[in-house]
């Protein structure tokens, strides 16, 4: 099987390499990174991959210099990294962070690839778009996000038309039975440590704010076409269940696992078989308790802000994403307060409401764009007000 991993030295990105250097089946075409040179041609040596890319110009000569002799292609900046998503692979993992993640994963599908998708913005943003393109090319995507992972594992063998509900879990992160007051003046390096996952800066920030949450519940509803009514979140503090699939006669399916991203990245990987992963298994009595609470959407306002952009249907998921990536900037710079982000991203959908472009239909990747970027310059504009 040829495989490319985009995103390659992040925590997904590293999870699908321990996986990927265990198979003795596998060709890598691609692997790419961001600034994290050094690691990337350390995995391109040991996977003998064809081709590295860095996502950055200036990391080139690095890039170079570490895999000089190795005979890897060395190649650099955005048009290299679509170059990349457009060389043949049977199997493409999607895990840059962030909207950056979004052209790579539709050149992949575009060449009829089977699109391992832990990059949940690409559906957040261009869901309608990247479903269509998967139809047309006879591609695939195989969801990779844990909760997803769980909901289609569940769904195996069921009719979609029997499904009453779908229940996400949520940890509830850090600050899950925090104040409001307290909220307001929780630190960066507090908001930086997950109590269950082990995963990147932003999406561990996000898990903090539960924008992470807020970006699954829209994720959940375009990868399998449910109505917002149907789609809920719950806080589950111990991160052993993932997902929990209603059905019409009133069944609860839930999928459990241990909290380690190999498992979805695993089944995504060996999928339609399953193959043995090294995960631990549970031990039930061990964990004696599961507990669940519902979430709070005050202390939480992404939660709320989500249903109103799955209400509001069109570009209003790209535009969340986009102001939702300009507050996590803005907090990680130390610029505003936790609490400041959902208010900057509420403010920006608020003010693009006039625009008709919000709520128009997604035809193309060119409108996704510029409402992306309008909603970056519109968060900007209230952030420098903010900060
Ligand atoms: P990380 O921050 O750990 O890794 C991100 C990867 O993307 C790195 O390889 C990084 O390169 C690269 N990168 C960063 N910016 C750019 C850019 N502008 N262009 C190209 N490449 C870039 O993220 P995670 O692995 O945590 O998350 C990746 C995606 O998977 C996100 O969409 C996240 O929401 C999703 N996800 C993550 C989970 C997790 O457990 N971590 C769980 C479920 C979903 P470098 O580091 O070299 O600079």
């Amino acid at each position: 099987m040829r495989v490319s991993v985009f995103g390659a030295t992040g925590s997904i990105g590293e999870s699908t390499f321990d996986l990927l250097r265990r198979r003795d089946d596998i060709r890598t075409v691609a692997l790419t990174g961001g600034r994290n040179v050094t690691r990337l041609a350390e995995q391109a040596r040991e996977l003998r991959a064809e081709l590295a890319v860095t996502a950055h110009d200036d990391c080139y000569p690095a890039l170079k210099d570490a895999l000089a002799g190795s005979g890897i292609e060395v190649a650099a900046g955005t048009e290299a990294l679509i170059a990349a998503a457009e060389r043949p692979a049977d199997w493409v993992m999607s895990a840059i962070v962030g909207a950056a993640g979004l052209v790579p994963g539709f050149r992949a599908l575009a060449q009829g690839a089977t699109l391992a998708l832990a990059n949940k913005e690409s559906l957040v943003t261009a869901g309608p778009l990247l479903m269509r393109e998967t139809a047309r090319h006879s591609a695939r995507i195989l969801p990779v996000d844990s909760e997803h992972s769980a909901v289609f594992q569940a769904l195996v063998g069921e009719d979609i038309a029997a499904v009453e509900r779908v229940i996400i879990t949520a940890s509830g992160g850090p600050f899950r039975g925090w104040s409001k007051d307290r909220l307001a003046k929780a630190t960066l390096a507090q908001a930086q440590t997950h109590p269950n996952w082990a995963m990147g800066q932003r999406i561990t920030i996000d898990s903090a704010s539960m924008f992470n949450k807020a970006l699954e519940l829209i994720e959940t509803r375009e990868y399998f076409g449910l109505e917002p009514a149907q789609i809920e979140a719950v806080v589950h503090p111990q991160s052993i269940i993932h997902a929990l699939v209603g059905f019409r006669d009133g069944a609860l399916m839930a999928h459990m696992g241990a909290p380690d991203m190999r498992h979805a990245i695993g089944y995504a990987l060996n999928w339609p078989e399953r193959s043995e992963l090294p995960v631990a298994r549970l031990d039930l009595a061990q964990l004696g308790q599961l507990s669940f609470e519902a979430p709070d959407p005050d202390r939480f306002p992404a939660l709320r802000l989500a249903r109103e952009v799955m209400e509001l249907r069109g570009h209003a998921g790209a535009a969340f994403n986009a102001a939702k990536e300009v507050a996590l900037d803005q907090f990680i710079a130390g610029r505003i307060g936790f609490l400041d982000m959902a208010a900057l991203v509420e403010r920006t959908i608020d003010s693009l409401l006039s625009d008709s472009g919000l709520t128009s239909p997604v035809e193309s990747l060119e409108s996704v764009m510029a409402m992306d970027q309008m909603a970056r310059e519109v968060a900007g504009r209230f952030a420098a007000a903010m900060a």
